[in-house]
């Protein structure tokens, strides 16, 4: 007898292979049948036909690290059919810290007391899943942990904008690889942000090597998205060939308006790369703009020394001052540009920017832009988040046509406005049924591609083996939804709303999501390798 029979559904099995109408059964949190039909008996007995049965989506690119220590319901994930984040991602995650950072901590306080969770951060993972678990944290989708190298490189080398040494990269080695055999599934570059941006290839094969000898994936924030993005690409290659472990873009894009349009070069120089060998691979989102702090408008040697120098050099007259004028006014010269940089939250400290454009501010302080961005960027203490208008969408249709994995770079976060931090990009609340709606919509691949593209395929990206897929003694993680109606509603002035279009979520064989409503069990944990 099994506990749970879905009957006469659309299976969409995660592998790429064509749907079929038929049953799953599971027995004891796992699938223990696929069929054309399954006569056994079951306690419970779902009739799902009209809907398609998948493998419950894995977020390849996800940022909720902290979020379950705020709110255990992960709302905006769950609700989308994930049950799976791939979390501590470009560079940043909530270990490995030195004994002298602890030592601050304890004494001081976290840096950024905005940020929930911030105290939990740790010596190492282990700490951190017993410092949670000591709390009575529970969650409510499954977080497959990365070693952040920002983090890493912080306690090791500090904020300083130079080149790590040879005993320095030992150091960061040893800390990888301790904390890589406490279950972690590989290590995420964050090469756009402090302190990461300062280390040299050197560096980075040293820490690949560390990977390729557990065999775990190398994932990157790359060190430019824009008019660099090939360069970028080529170091993600020369990262592979000389450390031998895989390697894998985060949240793919092209944010340079000089470089509109050139999606197509960018794929074919992955595609290149990976026909002649390179283990890479790549995430995206299917939105045209991106989301991330404010510095972003800044270029990478501004942010040397941490935040407090970045405004300090923002704010002394002198020729740092004047290159970063300089840069704004190339970058941001009219309201047309301004426009493409809005701020959800300056979390307090200069109210007057929350909610609106950089143009738009401009034009109410009677400013030019690149002043009005020097002035929100100093008010805030260069601790704003924003949205960036930065890509075309041509670019990003063209990508999402492309044998990518789907993550959604957002956090899991709760519907209520209340507990937010003004309004986050709507990535985090749509980004699974956006594909999905927009597959139908655009004919983009068929559902068995798109399906693969966030459920089999992350798994084998991270090496996820129980996961992914829909076959006899895999974890029943399965999602339910109706293809007909899957859709995204959050948009970027209201990204708090729920999806349409998605049925059942269970987890482990138990619902997490039943008739489209959330239950009260939170089925998540940290998944350990
Ligand atoms: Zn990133």
């Amino acid at each position: 007898m099994f506990n749970i029979l879905l009957k006469n559904g659309l299976v969409c099995d995660g592998s790429g292979e064509k749907p079929f109408k038929g049953d799953v059964a599971i027995k004891d949190g796992k699938i223990a049948e696929v069929a054309v039909s399954i006569q056994s008996q079951a306690e419970t007995i779902l009739d799902v036909s009209g809907l398609v049965v998948s493998p419950a989506f894995i977020d390849m690119h996800s940022h909720s690290d902290r979020a379950y220590f705020h709110d255990d319901r992960c709302e905006s994930k769950i609700n989308q059919g994930v049950a799976t984040e791939v979390i501590g991602q470009c560079g940043d995650s909530l270990f490995p810290r030195s004994q002298e950072q602890m030592t601050r901590l304890k004494n001081e306080g976290p840096e950024d007391k905005s940020e929930e969770g911030e105290h939990y951060q740790s010596k190492d993972f282990k700490s951190l899943r017993e410092r949670a678990k000591a709390d009575g944290h529970k969650m409510s989708t499954n977080l497959i942990q990365l070693i952040g190298h920002n983090s890493i490189r912080r306690g090791v080398v500090g904020l300083s904008g130079r080149a790590s040494s040879s005993e320095e990269n030992k150091l960061s080695a040893y800390l990888l690889d301790k904390n890589l055999e406490q279950g972690t599934w590989g290590l995420s570059l964050g090469l756009g942000y402090m302190p990461g941006i300062f280390s040299d290839i050197n560096e980075l094969v040293e820490l690949g090597k560390v990977c390729c000898k557990h065999n775990v994936v190398i994932t990157s924030h790359m060190r430019n998205e824009a008019d660099l993005v090939h360069e970028a690409v080529d170091e993600m290659i020369r990262i592979n060939r000389e450390s031998g472990a895989a390697v894998h873009i985060a949240h793919l894009k092209i944010s340079s308006t000089k470089r509109w349009g050139t999606a197509d070069k960018l794929y074919e120089q992955i595609e290149k790369a990976r026909q002649n060998g390179v283990a890479i691979t790549a995430d995206m989102y299917p939105y045209n703009a991106s989301s991330t702090g404010i510095t972003n408008v800044l270029p990478g040697w501004a942010m040397e020394g941490g935040s407090d120098e970045t405004v300090r050099r923002l704010t002394k007259p002198g020729e740092e001052r004047d290159k970063l004028y300089a840069h704004l006014c190339d970058r941001y010269p009219t309201k047309v540009e301004g426009d493409r940089v809005y701020v959800i939250s300056t979390r307090g400290r200069y109210p007057e920017a929350d909610d609106k454009t950089m143009g738009e501010l401009s034009e109410e302080l009677n400013l030019s832009v690149p002043d009005t961005i020097m002035r929100t960027l100093i008010e805030t203490k260069c601790r704003a988040d924003g949205i960036f208008y930065s890509m075309h969408e041509d670019d990003v249709a063209y990508l999402l046509s492309k044998d990518i994995a789907i993550g959604s770079d957002g956090v899991a976060r709760p519907y209520d406005p209340a507990k937010n931090n003004g309004k986050p990009h709507p990535r985090a609340f749509g980004t699974f049924p956006r594909f999905l709606r927009l597959r139908r919509e655009k004919n983009i691949c068929p559902i068995e591609t798109a399906i693969y593209r966030m459920t089999k395929k992350p798994a084998g990206i991270v090496g996820l083996k129980n996961r992914g897929l829909l076959a006899p003694s895999y974890i029943a993680d399965i999602t339910v939804f109706d293809e007909s109606k899957v859709s995204d509603t959050a948009t970027f002035k209201n990204p708090f709303q729920k999806p349409l279009g998605i049925v059942h979520v269970l987890m482990n064989g138990r619902f997490a999501i039943r008739d489209g409503c959330q239950t009260d069990e939170r089925l998540g944990d940290y998944l350990l390798r």
